[in-house]
């Protein structure tokens, strides 16, 4: 599809080429081989974490990254700025665990910073957010996702090895207090698990005005505990929800819905069967319903790898680019010609088979 502006130069809309002499005001959307516009960025800080929630990650004998081979604060503000230059203008801070980064408040300020940031977000566990929520909203940080699976604190601790749940609890609410909100709260279902948490769950979310998303159970992360068994589908999961709400029919993605975000659930609402207000809770049908076809995300791993899909690792290492002394523009290009690269998407399946992956969430940064 191309457009001639007002100097009678095509362009490329995908914005694939823009023709010679035209200057737009906001850079071309970057898109991959598939014509996908990748607007989005998800970025790992560490791979580390204070949690070792058993579906992410083994108890023992986790091999984290060295220090050395992490990206610097520097670094890392080059990756964003290459991104910025492509167009992305919304970046997510994740991990492993990105509060155990060192200065995490500093690393924030310079990342705002980057001119065409536009929306600054964290995917935190939330242990360690109550302190600094002000002074991460104060560095220019918008919004926070805080994980929560289950509102049991037995369970909690049980899922997460090391967390409290009260700690995640007091951390909804700093987040609330410290202006970071709408806040999300992610939960990944796993049958046999916590699924007979759900409505609990979406009333917890409604009393504290936060957007809950149930998230499927993913063949990501530690062996043998995703299975079809565990696994449960968004459609039973509303069969569930459907004991005490009535489910009306998904709204379609953030943007469809009126929810701020631009992430991979599908909203709808839920009306309380003894009566009361209905209740917005975004779904996340990554097995069953593969959303691959709409992705507008990249991720890029703390050692600076590109991951253009969650399912299969990533090929590239900015950061050996940026030390062996490439340009800006080098980076840049190199984003560029590996996300032409990027394939239409992944191939779990939810009966078991199927490609799955070992290579956890908390390294290709979740
Ligand atoms: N530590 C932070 C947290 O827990 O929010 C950020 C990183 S964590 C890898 C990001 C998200 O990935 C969490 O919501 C977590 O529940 C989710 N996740 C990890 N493994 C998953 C899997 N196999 N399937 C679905 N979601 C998963
Ligand atoms: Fe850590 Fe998040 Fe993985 Fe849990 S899901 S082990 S909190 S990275």
């Amino acid at each position: 599809m191309s457009s001639t502006p007002t100097n009678g130069t095509a362009i490329d809309l995908a914005g694939l080429s823009i023709g010679r002499g035209f200057r737009p005001e906001r850079p071309p959307a970057l898109v991959d081989g598939e014509r996908r516009a990748v607007k989005y960025l998800r970025l790992s800080v560490t791979d580390r974490c204070n949690f070792r929630c058993r579906y992410c990650m083994p108890d023992e004998g986790v091999a984290f990254e060295p220090r050395a081979a992490v990206l610097e604060f520097e670094e890392i503000v080059r990756v964003v700025r290459a991104f910025t230059r492509l167009g992305i203008t919304r970046v997510r801070l994740t991990g492993g665990e990105p509060l155990l980064r060192r200065d995490f408040v500093d690393l924030t300020r310079m990342i705002a910073a980057v001119p065409g940031v536009e929306d600054l977000s964290l995917s935190t566990n939330g242990f360690l957010l109550p302190p600094i929520a002000r002074e991460l909203r104060d560095a220019g940080l918008r919004r926070v996702n805080i994980s929560l699976d289950t509102l049991d604190p037995g369970r909690f601790r049980d899922l997460t090895r090391y967390g409290s749940v009260e700690r995640v609890l007091e951390a909804v609410d700093a987040a609330n207090d410290a202006g970071l909100g709408p806040v999300k709260l992610n939960a990944v279902v796993i049958r046999g698990y916590n699924d007979d948490e759900l409505s609990a769950l979406v009333r917890y979310a409604h009393a504290k005005r936060a957007l809950l998303r149930f998230i499927e159970f993913m063949p990501i992360g530690v062996d043998g505990f995703w299975s079809d068994r565990t696994f449960m589908s968004v459609d039973d999961m509303m069969a569930r929800l459907a004991d005490d709400f009535i489910v009306h029919p998904l709204r379609g993605f953030a943007h469809e819905a009126g929810v701020v975000g631009g992430g991979p659930a599908r909203y709808g609402l839920l009306t309380p069967r003894g009566g009361g207000e209905p209740v917005e809770v975004g779904f996340i049908t990554a097995v069953s319903q593969s959303f691959c076809s709409t992705c507008n995300r990249v991720r890029v791993t703390a050692t600076g790898g590109l991951q253009e899909c969650l399912a299969y690792p990533g090929q590239l290492s900015l950061r050996d680019i940026m030390r062996q002394g490439g340009s800006d523009d080098d980076v840049t290009a190199a984003i560029e010609r590996a996300l032409f690269q990027k394939g239409p998407g992944h191939q779990f399946d939810p009966r078991g088979g199927g490609v799955r992956t070992c290579q956890t969430m908390s390294v290709t940064g979740g």
